[in-house]
């Protein structure tokens, strides 16, 4: 393309509110045969609200919460955030965590009051050597329900599950149905369980699910895709996607996301908004076959 489709081009991406770092991206995003999106804060809103929170024998609700969001406030997470707020509103009274640690992709730890807790998914339980017993079960109809459930361990034992729901964009249906008209497919890499992550993607229409990822599996992902001989571009908003971002042929970064994910991408979606993308795809097609 002429360095003047490519401003051109460009320039509309900019008033429709997706910045193209450059020729290269918009050239290759031209090509992309498939996409690849994270799911929390890039399909759904990313601003998750805390439904249930189930304790065990021997231990009580509002302590539970206390525990939990008092750990969480050291957590920049949307899931963090969500706890915090919710047991704000239930009037659970919060104190200082020490020792607070974040382990990306699965939760985090800390001491609080005097007793260590710890919060994430089954692989955070796995690497402490706890065994969640009958609280897996309860977990996974949960997530049946498309809501995230996490495992609290207090001590070095089970003791409860905390769950949050975070809703589709309103935006995110009629994106996805664009995009494949378009003709890509569409496959959602997530951190979140399989369970959760299927019935979202049920209801999208999503062509495949990878769940449980690491950012680490993010990046392979795109890999291997590649590998195949695929063109491919990765949509997400977290620091846990700027590997995956980075290896892509074309990374897309939500605007509303972390910085780190805006400086790995070579498209940005300024107002976070899955519908950049059929744009960029459009603006990216016209300026390609304006020199064939
Ligand atoms: P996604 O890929 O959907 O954006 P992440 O990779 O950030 O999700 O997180 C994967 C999983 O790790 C979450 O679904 C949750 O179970 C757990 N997790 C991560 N951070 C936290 C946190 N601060 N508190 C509780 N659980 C967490
Ligand atoms: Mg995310």
């Amino acid at each position: 393309a002429t360095p003047m489709s490519i401003m051109v081009a460009t320039g509309r991406g900019a008033q429709a509110g997706v910045l193209i770092r450059d020729a290269e991206a918009l050239e290759r995003f031209a090509k992309v045969d498939v996409l690849i999106v994270d799911k929390t804060g890039t399909l759904t809103e990313g601003k998750p609200t805390l439904t249930d929170i189930i304790a065990s024998e021997g231990m009580d609700e509002t302590e539970l919460l206390s525990l939990v969001a008092s750990l969480e406030r050291g957590s920049e997470h949307p899931l963090a955030e969500a706890i915090v707020a919710g047991a704000e509103d239930r009037g659970a009274s919060l104190s200082e965590a020490m020792d607070f640690e974040a382990v990306t992709g699965k939760g985090v730890s800390g001491t609080v009051q005097g007793r260590r807790v710890a919060l994430g998914n089954r692989a955070m339980m796995s690497d402490l050597g706890i065994d969640p017993g009958g609280l897996a079960v309860t977990a996974e109809k949960l997530q049946g329900e498309g809501r995230t459930a996490m495992f609290v361990a207090v001590d070095g034992k089970a003791a409860g599950l905390v769950a949050v729901a975070d809703r589709v964009k309103e935006t995110t249906p009629a994106a996805i149905r664009a995009l494949h008209e378009a003709g890509l497919r569409i496959v959602m890499a997530t951190g979140d369980s399989r369970r959760t992550a299927e019935a979202v993607a049920r209801d999208l229409g999503i062509d495949e699910v990878r769940a449980d990822v690491s950012p680490e599996d993010k990046g392979a992902l795109v890999e291997e895709l590649r590998a195949q001989g695929l063109k491919v571009a990765m949509a997400g908003d977290g620091v846990n996607d700027a590997p995956a971002l980075a290896a892509a042929d074309v990374g897309i970064a939500m605007g509303t996301g972390a910085d780190v994910a805006v400086e790995s991408a070579g498209i940005t979606l300024v107002k976070g908004d899955l519908t950049g993308i059929v744009r960029a795809r459009t603006l990216a097609q016209a300026t390609m076959a304006n020199i064939r």
